[in-house]
């Protein structure tokens, strides 16, 4: 009985997949709430190993219904594809419900995220090219297309045509391609509102029933707190909030009826890409985290830079967030460690900051404090109960636990279903 919240605490790919999955079991709904299908949610499991982007991790548990919120921004053919994929992997997807409200990734999107992208060369935004910024940029101008108006013969076509003479101007003038096919993309965009027309639903009025129900609802976010477009080291951003405050706007639920934030971190640092990352390692320890963590995302196959525990960053995160408790994952990535760093505050410009600066100037010129800790040097990944752990490895929880301020109620010590270990459960306890 309680709606909670999960959350990316770091870069992403901190294991909200294998968390979400693992909450799940007793869940009634899991409801993605912002982002598109630019991530990748990786869940093992014994029907094999699924890579969630748009649909719900929690759709592997046949009593959970699973929702892809309004503040998503969908693309028909991607969802489609990855629906077939769940059917052919003996997956039940009629559970699956996408709100009428949310907005639709289209063909120009793609086009211009790509062209947008080179166009500013060397300053680029690492954007993974699958429509998601133009697409919020359209909900934003309000000339966005939504998953109801694809139901429509007339209104999306009348959408349709008013909005694409707007792009075609763009993509002939300014990029010199050739213009997209209205009645190409009108027929395409139709068809795949056919296709998921039993899927599409008021969401908004669902949840707003299983609320009265007292049902268990889970939030899942996608990416991570420190690629939030307002407080993510912008502009290396995603397009939408990753933040807890945006969970109960994404997915159609009052700011209240959030009963717990929790913020999932890996006991290390990663990032994708660009833009400052002050823990980041170039050395045989940040390889050794990247080949025994598997860092590579999900979805592009991109290695992650690796790097010590931030909690700085962390921090932040904890309090933008609010979080009540927090998840340790990857624990068994420093098994082999003699020593492991932890950075507790930053040296900027010859002062001791202990918060994270708004430029990214600044964060890059920000030198990590670490304080040094004893590692472990033992398998963690057969352990169930947190008492059996080593305790090197229990002083190191204690130790991020007092920096985050926040309590710490799961750590995970392998990619597989059930390899977590619980201190509290965090669904019953909340009343
Ligand atoms: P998400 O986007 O936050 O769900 O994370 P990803 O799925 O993109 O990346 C996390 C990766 O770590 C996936 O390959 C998971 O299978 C894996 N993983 C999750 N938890 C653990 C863990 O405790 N130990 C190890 N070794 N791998 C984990
Ligand atoms: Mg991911």
């Amino acid at each position: 009985m309680a709606v909670v919240a999960v959350i990316g605490a770091q870069w992403g790919g901190e294991g909200k997949g294998k968390i979400i999955d693992e909450l799940a079991m007793r869940t009634d709904f899991v409801v993605r709430y912002q982002g598109g299908g630019n991530v990748g949610h990786r869940v093992v499991h014994e029907k094999g190993e699924f890579v969630f982007r748009l649909v719900p991790s929690g759709i592997l548990y046949p009593n959970t219904t699973c929702i892809i919120g309004n503040g998503v921004v969908v693309d028909p053919k991607g969802l489609i594809d990855e629906m077939e994929k769940l059917q052919r992997q003996d997956i039940d997807i009629s559970r699956l419900y996408i709100s009428e409200r949310a907005h639709v990734v289209m063909p120009y999107h793609f086009l211009l995220d790509r062209l947008e992208e080179e166009a500013r060369g060397t300053d680029n935004v690492e954007s993974s090219q699958r429509g998601i910024g133009p697409a919020y940029v359209d909900k934003h101008a309000r000339t966005g297309i939504r998953m109801a108006d694809l139901l429509d013969v007339d209104t999306f076509r009348a959408k349709l045509s008013t909005i694409l003479q707007q792009k075609n101007r763009m993509i002939t003038q300014i990029y010199g391609q050739p213009p997209l096919s209205l009645e190409e993309i009108h027929s395409e965009y139709y068809g795949y509102g056919l296709q998921l027309r039993s899927h599409i639903a008021d969401t908004q009025k669902m949840l707003h029933d299983a609320l009265s129900d007292h049902k268990t609802i889970l939030l899942e976010g996608a990416r991570g707190a420190l690629l939030d477009i307002d407080f993510g080291t912008y502009p290396f951003v995603t397009s939408s909030s990753t933040l807890a405050g945006n969970a109960a706007v994404g997915a159609g639920l009052p700011p209240r009826s959030i009963d717990r934030v929790i913020g999932v971190y890996k006991a290390y640092t990663t990032r994708v890409g660009s833009g400052p990352m002050p823990t980041g390692l170039f050395d045989t320890w940040g390889q050794t985290m990247r080949d025994r963590g598997h860092e590579y995302r999900t979805n592009t196959g991109r290695e992650r830079r690796c790097g010590w525990f931030d909690a700085v960053a962390g921090r932040f995160v904890a309090q933008l967030n609010g979080l009540d408790v927090a998840v340790i994952t990857k624990l068994d990535v420093l098994d082999t460690f003699p020593t492991i760093k932890i950075c507790t505050a930053y040296n900027l410009h010859g002062q001791t900051i202990r918060s994270l600066p708004a430029t990214l100037s600044d964060l890059a010129a920000c030198q990590p404090v670490y304080e040094e800790v004893k590692g472990w040097q033992r398998s963690t990944t057969g352990i169930n109960h947190y008492e059996d752990l080593p305790e090197e490895a229990k002083t190191y929880i204690k130790r991020l636990e007092g920096l985050l301020e926040t309590p710490i109620v799961m750590v995970s010590v392998s990619p597989e279903r059930g390899k977590t270990i619980q201190l509290q459960d965090v669904l019953v306890s909340v009343a």
